[in-house]
């Protein structure tokens, strides 16, 4: 007699969640639905349609590696055709009938008695599993800034990952609440059309050129697997670059002094783009047209700090008010969350909020001790500073599915990670990210605690490395 499947269920419907469902329908495991709170798939790629929004890591990296994408119109693919690719793989692995969409998982608890997952959506509604797969990624819920009298504001506001397109910025004064990966993008395409733009920046970036060009079609049909390789090996060459003094850092940070010295004349803009703090603390970005678009006269790039949102524009603290019409949000997400817009409860009643407090982390990022049967992907210290986080998500799906496989092969219901090996492979872990250029400034990497919860230090092979063969022992199989 075969082991009965296990039903498995997936929240979300981005690149980690369609990547894991192709790895467990290819395996053989029948029973797999996933849960999207919105109506139509593609999480961070759906979400993100500012004017300008594409993916800084080079395309041919930037596709699964079992539906390798031959069909990228150019070297930085932009949103739409990443959208339009991610439907395409739904479309051809038969996905979307198992995506229910609008059901927003607000909660997760673990019914010991019945060895199953009961997910609670925010209609009320429940589901049950044997086994859950988070799927949410890292960066999917936006934030707005907290800044006092934002609620004043007479004219039109939104967050980035919210973009308001029934809004023409055409001749309008338009304000950029932050200056991160996301303002680089729409910046200069709404400084293409506003009569004016003020971009709030509180700390300035490092942006090296971004090598982008077309794809010829013939090219990317036949080279997309060299390229690929090619790409690899140099970005994870790159990831090198992030540890401080390799001769790699110091040529990314050569690179991006040029190209600010290259685009920016004026001494005092000059000034107020340099970073003071070491490359590679904060995510390194890439474009050609930010700097020229910050050198131009209609564009202004206040680091006065902001005092208060005014019903007509912002105040900074020098007492200047900027009159706008529009306020764009480019403050970023949640990424120190994780899953707490979830409730999940596990064995014994304990909270993942509450085990989190001081910070996530889990074995290889998918595990945490007390929660039987629930895998993380792109869980705590699985993003990357440099690299296709693509190649990450495969890693881990293949792991979920080692996992699966062991259960299925002992007739086990229940596997949960041991409490000493989670603390065992955190502690290394941490141990090497206290010395990682991470540690060096303030970025969205770093809980308030202090521990780096979001990256994965260094390459990416190692981490394929260290997910490639289930290690048994450092499991409880029930
Ligand atoms: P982000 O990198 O977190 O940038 C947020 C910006 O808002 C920063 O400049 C930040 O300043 C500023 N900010 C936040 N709160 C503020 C406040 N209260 N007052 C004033 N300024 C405030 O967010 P993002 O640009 O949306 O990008 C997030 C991540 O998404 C990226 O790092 C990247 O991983 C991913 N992403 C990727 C791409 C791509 O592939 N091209 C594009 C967009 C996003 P501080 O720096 O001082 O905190």
């Amino acid at each position: 007699m075969s082991a009965p499947t296990p039903s498995i269920g997936i929240i979300g419907s981005g690149f980690g969640a369609l990547g894991t469902a192709v790895e467990l329908l290819e395996a053989g495991y029948e029973d797999v639905r996933l849960w999207e709170r919105a109506d139509a798939l593609g999480g961070v790629w759906r979400d993100n349609t500012y004017p300008g929004a594409g993916c800084d890591v080079p395309s041919p990296l930037y596709s699964f590696s079992f539906a390798v994408n031959r069909r990228w119109s150019r070297r930085y693919a932009r949103q739409p055709e990443i959208l339009a690719y991610l439907e395409r793989v739904a479309d051809e692995y038969a996905l979307r009938r198992r995506i229910r969409f609008g059901h927003e998982v607000v909660a997760a608890a673990w019914d010991a008695d019945a060895g199953e997952w009961e997910v609670r959506f925010a209609s009320g509604d429940t589901d049950r599993v044997t086994v859950l797969i988070s799927a949410v990624g890292q960066l999917s819920d936006p934030v707005m800034p907290s800044i006092p009298g934002i609620g004043d504001f007479t004219g039109t506001q939104f967050h980035s990952a919210q973009w308001d397109h029934s809004v023409d910025l055409a001749g309008k004064r338009v304000a950029s609440i932050g200056s991160g990966a996301s303002a680089v993008q729409y910046v200069p395409r709404v400084a293409d059309v506003a009569s004016r733009v003020v971009m709030f920046q509180r700390t300035p970036n490092h942006i090296i050129p971004k090598p982008d060009g077309p794809l010829p079609r013939p090219w990317a049909r036949t080279m997309m697997g060299p390229e690929r390789l090619g790409t690899w090996l140099l970005s994870e060459q790159f990831a090198r670059g992030l540890t401080p003094g390799t001769l790699m850092a110091k040529f990314i940070d050569r690179l991006a002094r040029m190209n600010l010295h290259r685009a920016i004349e004026d001494p005092e803009l000059r000034r107020k783009l340099t970073p003071t703090y070491p490359i590679g603390c904060k995510r390194i970005l890439f474009s050609n047209e930010f700097y020229p678009t910050l050198a131009k006269d209609h564009v202004d790039v206040v680091t006065d700090s902001i005092e208060r949102i005014t019903p007509t524009g912002v105040r900074t603290v020098d007492g200047t008010e900027h009159e706008v019409d529009v306020i764009v949000h480019g403050t970023g997400f949640a990424s120190q969350d994780f899953l707490s817009s979830i409730e999940v409860v596990g064995e014994g009643g304990t909270r993942l909020a509450d085990v989190w407090e001081d910070g996530a982390h889990a074995y290889l990022g998918m595990y945490v001790p007390g929660f039987p049967n629930l895998f993380v992907s792109y869980g705590p210290n699985t993003n990357l500073g440099g690299g296709s986080i693509i190649y990450m998500l495969e890693a881990q799906a293949r792991h979920m599915r080692q996992v699966l496989d062991r259960m299925g092969a002992g007739r086990w219901t229940r596997v949960q990670v041991r409490p000493d090996a989670e603390r065992r492979f955190d502690e290394d872990l941490q141990a090497q990210l206290q010395d990682s250029v991470w540690a060096r400034c303030d970025n969205w990497y770093t809980h308030p605690s202090g521990r780096i919860t979001s990256n994965w230090p260094g390459a990416t092979k190692p981490f394929e490395r260290a997910t490639r063969d289930l290690v048994a022992e450092d499991f409880a199989w029930t």
